[in-house]
């Protein structure tokens, strides 16, 4: 036996062998080497493995041999994978954020597979900078006199205070001492940029004359943080924008507003309730404005920072900088998204996240049905049922605004509501559902028509 087990194991090919056949030549082709070679490594291991449990007494010909190599990358699945967001929550933090343009595709590839310009001024032949190319796009949708664009939003706040206020002190009214998810805190970004914070007014009423006291020599300007992922509701009143900039430009003080998501359109279009644009927090006065590059805006992960030239100018000078530096990849990316918004219409139709954002209740009806229809033709036992339900915006923005939807709900006889959420989690790209009555809700405002093939394939495997 131990002959014949010996003899079997001598027979398989070697790794370098099977290299250089045409077949996998193919694959190399298509796949990193080192997945490929991963792959045989593999199939052999598995192979000896039979043989060893004397499960296999023939070993493969050598194209059954191929195939199974074949098969295993295919298989293959890198770490950071696409999934289907079936939440309803439109920007899932959890899961990427904002998904980008099929537009911005383009130019991203473009960019990250080619040399640039990136630091290099092409009219001059000279040395140029990288925080050029969004200036002017930026400058033209805000209004803004200056820009720069770093890393993400935590990173433009922290480079503002670190700038701006120093080892000054800065007032923030207690209403909007914000924590947003992941551990930023405000008085915590104030505290690790050198600064003090100087909390005013109570948590429920901020008003003028608070801030009018708290200001000290010591005062190196007024923040004013967008309360993103909370209301405070009831008994409450907050400072207007054009007075606490008036205040703060007696002082001679700069007004920062750290914005969060940052708006370009009037959100009430669909539905939401009013919030300033960008443009229009710095007409109010705002000196300097931040806001993150993927939550409503649409783009992907950065900071952007807008406003005085004479301030943008400090930021540009210090050290930080460097270490919050923005990569070609996102800055190609960023400027497809605003490219965007020069036409607002072409925005709501082509930026994903606004797009979704978009659908109203019988969009979302007719898509479910839709998807319920195709899903219904393979289920099994699986019922499929439609039904309304509510999807939130996500990132922190609109905590307390639902927007009218429809779900597709899975329900199992043999399993239960937990085993199917795992089970559709595990499919070959993963379907991220959320549990309610039971159910498995899908929501169709999240999930493009493109991917119902996908979610088709994965329950006609679930339910065989
Ligand atoms: C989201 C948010 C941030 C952090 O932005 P990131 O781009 O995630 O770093 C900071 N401030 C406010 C008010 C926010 O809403």
């Amino acid at each position: 036996m131990a002959e014949k087990i010996q003899g079997l194991l001598a027979k398989l090919p070697a790794v370098d062998v099977l290299l250089k056949r045409s077949a996998m030549e193919e694959l190399v082709e298509r796949y990193p080497r080192g997945a490929v070679k991963a792959a045989i490594q593999e199939t052999l291991s598995s192979i000896r493995q039979e043989v060893l449990q004397e499960k296999r007494e023939v070993l493969p010909e050598m194209s059954e041999l191929e195939q199974m190599i074949s098969q295993q990358l295919v298989e293959h699945q890198f770490s950071l994978r696409r999934v289907i967001n079936g939440t309803g929550t439109v920007i899932h933090t959890n899961l990427g954020r904002s998904s980008l343009s099929p537009r911005v595709k383009q130019q991203v590839g473009e960019i990250s597979f080619h040399y640039s310009n990136l630091e290099f001024d092409l009219a001059a032949g000279t040395r140029g900078s990288r925080y050029s190319h969004l200036v002017e796009i930026i400058k033209e949708l805000t209004g803004a006199e200056d820009v720069l664009v770093v890393n993400n939003n935590a990173a433009a706040v922290l480079l503002v205070l670190s700038t701006l206020i120093k080892e000054q002190e800065v007032l923030v009214s207690r209403g909007e001492l914000v924590e947003i998810g992941g551990a930023f805190r405000i008085p915590d970004v104030v505290t690790s940029s050198g600064g003090k914070i100087v909390e005013v007014g109570t948590t429920n009423k901020t008003h003028l004359k608070d801030y009018q006291q708290a200001l000290t020599e010591e005062t190196g300007g007024i923040l004013k943080v967008h309360t993103s992922n909370y209301r405070i509701v009831g008994f409450t009143e907050s400072v207007a924008l054009a007075e606490l900039a008036e205040l703060a430009h007696q002082a001679e003080l700069p007004l920062i507003n750290d914005l969060g998501s940052g708006l370009f359109i009037d959100m009430r279009q669909f539905g939401l309730p009013y919030e300033p644009t960008v443009k229009e927090a710095l007409e109010q006065g705002c000196d300097v404005v931040t806001f993150s590059g993927d939550k409503l805006l649409g783009g992907p992960q950065a900071g952007i920072i807008v406003g005085k030239k004479a301030y943008i100018e400090k930021m540009k000078q210090n050290q930080l900088l460097r270490a919050l530096r923005i990569d070609k990849m996102t800055l190609s990316a960023l400027e497809a998204t605003f490219e965007l918004y020069l036409d607002p219409a072409q925005a709501v139709k082509e930026i994903p996240v606004l797009h979704m954002l978009s659908l109203d209740e019988e969009a979302c009806r007719q898509k479910a049905e839709s998807l319920a229809a195709d899903l219904k033709e393979v289920a099994g036992e699986l019922s499929i049922i439609v039904e309304k339900d509510a999807s939130a915006v996500g990132g922190g923005s609109y905590p307390e605004h639902l927007l009218p939807t429809y779900v597709v709900a899975l329900q199992s006889d043999t399993f239960s509501a937990e085993e199917l959420q795992q089970k559709l989690r595990e499919s070959r790209v993963p379907i991220i559902s959320r549990i309610k009555n039971q159910a498995n809700y899908l929501d169709v405002r999240t999930i493009d028509e493109e991917e119902f093939p996908l979610i088709v394939a994965a329950v006609k495997a679930l339910a065989e």
